[in-house]
């Protein structure tokens, strides 16, 4: 009842106040000064039903003096309008462009963070929660493997059953690698976004055109060593070590510390990008991440 009311108010444009809110009433006004449009429901008993006791749909307003920040814009009605927009799951639709879209079709002003709050709100009901998301990955990986026959996922928790870390790799891809690609590995990390954060470790190979094929990813909480091993130890499992092979990467110390665990054998150079970056950021008098591979 309430979500309706919030989209009513979006597309007629007004606003209203809650005058009386309780477990068996509901009463609410237009924002209008001195306005006759008025909203009475009542619980019926024994349920989670509200039947509609009295509604004025009438305003003696102009309706057309609605405020900054919108009010009934809460997450819950925008995300149904969001809802559709974001149902193409490739699209970016950033909090700047909401605002501007419901300017032009609803002519209501909207915060970024009203925005963004709709947004997320519209992800959750479209893809579920992150922790659904997270309850998930055992099965994901189950039909994942079933599905691409050679996959190789492993998923590792503590003591008391929690998420730490999982490991992806496609059976394509390892076959890729092991048989089509050049024999040198490129590790890196990402920081994620969202309601836990972690890390993205990601590992591709080069085929001889110069094209870019991921061979295996994983997510863990944070870049530190026993990440970085524990990741390449499995990708180890995996494709094991070819001969004259080579890990390009960052300097991220973590990195080096996985590498030499993992490794050993295996010549480590680093990124001439990001090299030249760290160099870049010496010469500004900026720190630097991570210490000197002594590979280099
Ligand atoms: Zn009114």
């Amino acid at each position: 009842m309430k979500l309706e009311l919030g989209k009513k108010c979006l597309l007629e444009h007004f606003e209203f106040k809650v005058d009386r809110s309780s477990k068996t009433r509901y009463e609410v006004s237009c924002m209008g000064d001195g306005c006759e449009w008025r909203f009475k429901a009542y619980a019926i008993p024994g349920g989670s039903l509200f039947f509609v006791k009295h509604m004025n749909d009438r305003h003696t307003c102009s309706k057309t003096q609605t405020h900054p920040h919108f009010r009934q814009a809460n997450p819950k009605v925008l995300g149904q309008f969001l809802k559709e927009q974001l149902k193409d799951s490739g699209r970016i639709y950033r909090a700047k462009e909401i605002v501007k879209d419901f300017r032009q079709r609803f002519e209501v002003e909207i915060t970024n963070l009203q925005a963004w709050c709709g947004k997320s709100h519209a992800l959750e009901l479209l893809q579920g929660t992150t922790r659904d998301s997270f309850a998930k990955l055992p099965i994901y990986c189950y039909n994942l493997k079933l599905a691409n026959p050679g996959s190789v996922t492993h998923i590792l928790v503590d003591e008391q059953g929690r998420f730490e870390m999982v490991f992806v790799a496609l059976g394509v891809a390892i076959r890729s690698f092991m048989f089509n690609l050049r024999p040198f590995v490129i590790i890196t990390a990402a920081h994620l976004k969202g309601e836990f954060k972690g890390t993205l470790f990601l590992a591709v190979g080069m085929d001889g055109n110069n094209q870019i094929l991921p061979i295996a990813y994983g997510i863990g909480k944070s870049e530190d060593g026993e990440s970085w091993t524990w990741f390449l130890s499995k990708l180890r499992d995996c494709v094991g070590e070819k001969a004259n092979m080579a890990i390009i990467s960052d300097r991220a110390n973590s990195i080096h510390v996985g590498v030499r665990n993992v490794f050993p054998r295996v010549y480590h150079g680093l990124c001439c990008r990001h090299l030249m970056m760290n160099l870049r950021l010496l010469s500004s008098k900026k720190s630097v991440r991570g210490t000197m591979v002594e590979d280099m």
